[in-house]
């Protein structure tokens, strides 16, 4: 048995037994990992902080062939998950993200773009509280970087390409727009005009905040200079969000992702009731 060393952030931990404690993390070179501490209950010197929710840590651990748990041996801390405990906001956008991941992921799948991303919102959060816009960017990265993407540009059903004044028309199964003669025969919900473009501006701002992930593939710290900011949460000094946040277009943008969530992914996230009673 090798042992694998990897960056990793934690997902979720349970107790197990008198002493030990499973723990689910997601790793940059092999996705989402289950494994046993041993003693980590008791041993809170070799386990100091490290094996909690929302901390990045460097994670050492062997893989058992009879078992899908390995043997987490150390874990050093990178980032703890100080600074989220201020608000019970931050807490539920982090509980979601870690939940979004957690779910979405099969064990072992390989995900450096969905790592990134989770890191930059748990290190994002720690400097500033998320409104529901960039809640809604961030989902929509991840939805991506999953492989599913909403397709806002064209009819999804015809194929037209379609002018900001014709996108009106959302279809769930389709993940997309529809043009208005599409519409007489596909299930849709309608929007008021213009919303479906400001969807599509946030679903477009990947190309900056890609590229910011993309730079920070080689270095482990910071953000890389001269990347374009993208005005949302960790990604510049000034914060001007490229899309204006109104209480309307997050209601009808939330819609939209639960609507698509729920009938592509079957998937209910526990954390996501509360994450939204609180965001209003
Ligand atoms: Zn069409």
């Amino acid at each position: 048995m090798a042992l694998v060393k990897d960056e990793a952030i934690i997902l979720s931990t349970r107790l197990f037994g008198e002493s030990d404690k499973i723990v689910r993390f997601f790793t940059l070179a092999s996705g989402k990992v289950s494994g046993i501490a041993k003693g980590a209950k008791k041993s809170q010197k070799r386990f100091m902080n490290t094996l909690e929710p929302f901390t990045q840590v460097r994670i050492e651990y062997f893989e058992k062939p009879t078992s899908s748990l390995v043997r987490i041996e150390n874990a050093d801390l990178g980032e703890s998950n100080s600074g989220l405990e201020v608000s019970l906001k931050k807490v539920c956008v982090a509980s979601f993200f870690t939940e979004f991941v957690d779910k979405l992921t099969k064990e072992k799948q390989r995900n450096e773009p969905l790592f990134h991303a989770l890191k930059k919102i748990l290190d994002s959060l720690k400097l500033v509280e998320f409104t529901v816009t960039d809640i809604l960017y961030y989902e929509l990265q991840m939805l991506r970087h999953l492989g599913y993407m909403l397709n806002l540009a064209s009819c999804v059903h015809c194929g037209k390409a379609l002018p900001d004044m014709e996108k009106l028309y959302f279809s769930k199964e389709r993940g997309g727009t529809l043009c208005p003669g599409c519409s007489r025969a596909v299930p849709h919900r309608q929007y008021p005009q213009g919303f479906i473009p400001r969807m599509l501006t946030l679903n477009d701002a990947r190309i900056g905040f890609h590229g910011q992930v993309c730079g920070n593939l080689s270095s482990e710290h910071g953000e890389r200079e001269g990347e374009a900011p993208t005005g949302f949460p960790g990604e510049g000094a000034t914060r001007v969000p490229l899309v204006a946040s109104s209480a309307g277009f997050e209601r009808m943008g939330r819609q939209v992702l639960e609507d698509f969530v729920t009938y592509h992914l079957a998937v209910e996230f526990k954390s996501y009731r509360l994450l939204k009673s609180i965001t209003g």
